[in-house]
């Protein structure tokens, strides 16, 4: 079975579990399309756009 992944509503994060490992909200949605995955987020243009600050996954858009 697969694993149910969540996008937190508060910062995008993408996490398993009950609340976010990011900033630990708890609000979240299974319903994300794509996300994109940060590994230097001061040097990420995408980071910058999405305005991430940390490392991780992110969803790119969350319904
Ligand atoms: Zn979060």
């Amino acid at each position: 079975m697969a694993k149910k992944l969540k996008a937190c509503l508060n910062c995008k994060t993408i996490y398993e579990g009950t609340k976010c490992t990011n900033c630990g909200e708890t609000p979240s949605s299974d319903t994300f399309r794509g996300f994109v995955e940060i590994f230097n987020p001061e040097k990420s243009e995408i980071a910058d756009k999405m305005k991430i600050h940390s490392k991780g996954k992110f969803a790119i858009k969350i319904k």
